[in-house]
């Protein structure tokens, strides 16, 4: 095993701190990566906090990773030691599925090995993400990142950029078509980008009205704070299209009348669960439906497009050691538009204590069957 500096949650209630991880030797069809970047995703609060249910504890977050091959196993033939490549928020699958063999990995009937907070594919090796100085990765869950992207914007598209592109293309997002962006964070700076480069006219839904130079510099035609109950009727009926990429909170029926006839808004954003109200869809034949970022295919076809067409995410560089400080910023809505934590900064001295349980109190939120 290889014994790995990491940064993370020891349970749902600790601050993130440093401790030591194990990851397996790479073996024939693996990569080992020497991690550069990792971005922070609002999921990793989510997770880290225990809130979409028990978590696996220690859990080292991190889902939007770049950094370079520094072992390639003996039977990889399509990456060599150097490439710049990417892994995002799955590092397996059953591969033999329906949604495996059609490139849905991320809908695996088995369930996909998400990159933290989950399994490997035994069931029981608990799986560790990017806040941590490498990875051993299966070479099919690995994601070449185009040259002209430099590393560090394009951690992001890892996940932000996937699951905002994913949606834009099922849904048929065309040149000309209304589109809103709900929440401009991670997620929703990345859509306001792609949407533009779709051709779509792109306007911010934003409950922070000092986002609006940024909204409008990032690309969109408009910006509407949603503070206020009469931007909700002045809109009514306006957009072709709606990404709600809310972290927090609220009231999807007031979005859904934003909507034309036969317009869609599709959900992203995973906050605690909202009521639904049947009348906003029914009377103008609205949809609603959501979306979860995106296969191994499709994110490369991501990256490709954010290389042709000059996309990448808008980040704020900080060192490991700000992560717990950069959680807070986010729920407060005050990242512009995207961390990514500096792998190298884990390299520097500081105290490391090995992973032992007795040391630290794992508290009954933590999923102790994962030891
Ligand atoms: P983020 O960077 O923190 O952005 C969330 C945005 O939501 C904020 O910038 C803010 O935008 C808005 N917001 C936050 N708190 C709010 C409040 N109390 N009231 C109104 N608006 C509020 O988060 P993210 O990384 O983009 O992730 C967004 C959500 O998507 C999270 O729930 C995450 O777990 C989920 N997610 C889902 C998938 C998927 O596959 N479906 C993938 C990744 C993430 P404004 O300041 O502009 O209002
Ligand atoms: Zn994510
Ligand atoms: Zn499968």
């Amino acid at each position: 095993m290889l014994e790995i500096p990491a940064y993370g949650a020891t349970s749902a209630k600790a601050p993130l701190a440093p401790f030591f991880i194990e990851r397996r030797k790479p073996g024939p069809h693996d990569l080992l990566v020497d991690i550069l970047y990792c971005g922070i995703c609002h999921s990793d609060i989510h997770q880290a906090r225990g809130e979409w249910g028990a978590s696996v504890f220690p859990m080292v977050p991190g889902h939007e990773i770049v950094g370079t091959v520094v072992e390639a196993g003996n039977n990889v033939e399509r990456w060599k030691v150097g490439d710049p490549v990417g892994i995002g928020c799955f590092v397996d699958s059953c591969r033999e599925c329906e949604p495996c063999t059609a490139g849905e990995e991320q809908f695996c009937e088995q369930g996909m090995s998400q990159t933290y907070n989950s399994y490997e594919r035994d069931g029981k090796t608990p799986t560790y993400g990017g806040y941590s100085t490498r990875i051993t990765v299966n070479e099919n869950y690995v994601l070449r990142i185009p040259e002209n992207i430099p590393l560090e914007r394009a951690a992001p598209l890892l996940c932000a950029g996937i699951t905002t592109y994913s949606p834009l293309r099922q849904f048929g997002v065309k040149a000309g078509d209304d589109v809103a962006v709900v929440g401009l964070g991670g997620l929703g700076h990345m859509a306001v980008k792609l949407a533009k480069a779709m051709g779509a006219k792109v306007t911010v839904l934003s409950h922070s009205p000092a986002k609006r130079q940024d909204a409008l510099r990032l690309g969109a035609d408009d910006f509407v704070v949603t503070h206020y109950e009469e931007a909700f009727e002045k809109n009514t009926g306006r957009f072709d299209f709606i990404l709600d990429t809310l972290s927090a909170q609220h009231d999807y029926n007031a979005y859904l009348n934003l909507l034309r006839r036969d317009g869609t808004m599709v959900l992203v954003g995973l906050p605690d669960p909202t009521p639904l109200a049947a009348a906003p869809l029914i009377m103008q034949r609205r949809r609603l439906a959501g979306s979860l970022i995106g296969g191994i295919c499709e994110a490369q076809e991501m990256l490709d497009f954010c290389a042709e067409y000059g996309v990448a995410a808008d980040v704020e560089v900080i060192p490991i050691q700000q992560i717990n400080e950069a959680y807070e910023r986010m729920i407060r809505s005050d990242v512009r538009y995207r961390f990514v934590i500096d792998i190298a900064s884990l390299e520097q001295p500081q105290p490391m204590p090995r992973w032992d349980e007795e040391r630290y109190n794992v508290s009954a939120n933590s999923n102790q069957a994962c030891w």
